[in-house]
């Protein structure tokens, strides 16, 4: 039986990769420094382990009786745009420890692949309609946040092990990802869950806040298809960064309307200052398309599924207030 090491599985995408792991026949160990709020017992076993400590990462990796056939690494300081602008230096020294100390012992103790979650947040700014960029285009570099920086980083710190110890190591890197049992409100939600949120606790006819104009363009991938394109990715020879994304464009005022029309609500959008993060990216997804991967849920029906759980979440958090 193959066996996975999950790094965050107590987190959004990974506890999502831990099932995909598990359907595909796999013995898991998850670790993470907090358990997963709503699926703690997914994996085979799980290790409540602060991965800034080499001695952990150690203990993380460390199975009787071998290695693990794979590690994935998706632990990281991750949020929204607001957590990403107020938690630069988490981010920067947090996640750069983590990268380090995971890479530099899984090389060492001879894991033959290894998988490094990064994002499309490494990419610049971009006009809407600009051509796509491909993973090569990325250098010279110029994210508009540290978190993307640090992204760049640690996807070279991966590449080196990988020249230097032959292990092999696929890297994607992922759009904004959103499904459920993902973070939904306290700060690290991202936009689409946020958007249900705010949705879901307002009246019918009642306003949502909107940070920036609203025009902003954005793109996000359904949990599902993110961990089919991980499983493939992890088992191709596709060497380098992969992007990893559903090619539909919408606006942010288009994303908040989905939400109001899954929900039978009518809204009014009041836009408000906020960390809006870039005007767009446009990004090539020829390389993971090599591989047989498309995207399968589009926005409307991705919010279908988010939006009865972002729901629920709002219902018990008032009901247990009253
Ligand atoms: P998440 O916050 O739900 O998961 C990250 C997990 O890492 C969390 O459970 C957290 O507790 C854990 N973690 C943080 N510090 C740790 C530490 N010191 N020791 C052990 N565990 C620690 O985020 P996610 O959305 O599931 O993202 C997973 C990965 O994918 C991250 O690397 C993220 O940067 C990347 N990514 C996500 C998106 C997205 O849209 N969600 C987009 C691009 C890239």
């Amino acid at each position: 039986m193959r066996k996975a090491l999950v790094c965050g599985a107590g987190g959004f995408i990974a506890c999502h990769l831990v099932k995909k792991l598990k359907r595909e026949g796999y013995w898991v160990r998850g670790v993470d420094i907090k358990p997963h709020e709503w699926s703690p017992d997914a994996a085979d076993e799980f290790q409540q382990l602060d991965l800034r400590e080499e001695a952990n990462c150690r203990k993380a990796l460390t199975l009787d009786g071998g290695t693990f056939d794979e590690v994935y690494q998706l632990a990281a300081e991750m949020g929204g745009m607001g957590f990403i602008h107020s938690a630069e230096t988490e981010i920067m020294h947090d996640s750069a420890l983590i990268n380090i100390y995971m890479t530099d012992l899984a090389a060492r103790l001879g894991v033959p692949r290894y998988f490094f979650s990064s994002s499309v947040c490494i990419y610049r700014d971009m006009r809407p309609g600009e051509p796509e960029m491909k993973e090569e285009e990325a250098i010279p570099a110029h994210p508009d946040n540290e978190y993307g920086w640090e992204k760049l980083y640690s996807e070279r710190v991966a590449m080196a092990y990988e020249r230097r110890y032959g292990m092999q190591v696929r890297i994607a890197r992922f759009q904004n990802c959103y499904g459920p049992e993902g973070a939904w409100t306290g700060g690290r939600e991202k936009a689409p869950a946020a958007m249900c949120r705010k949705v879901a606790e307002v009246r019918d006819g009642g306003t949502i806040e909107v940070w920036g104009d609203g025009t902003a363009i954005r793109s996000f991938t359904y949990v599902s298809d993110m961990v089919d394109g991980i499983y493939l990715l992890m088992h191709s020879d596709l060497k380098g960064a992969v992007n990893i994304g559903c090619p539909q464009y919408v606006t942010v005022d288009e994303l908040a309307n989905t939400a109001a029309k899954v929900s039978g609500k009518r809204i009014e959008i009041k836009h408000v200052s906020g960390p809006v993060g870039v005007q767009s990216r446009n990004f090539a997804n020829d390389r993971i398309y090599s591989l047989g991967w498309k995207a399968k849920v589009y926005l409307d029906e991705g919010i279908k599924r988010l939006y009865p759980w972002v729901e629920e979440q709002v219902r018990r958090t008032e009901s247990g207030k009253s």
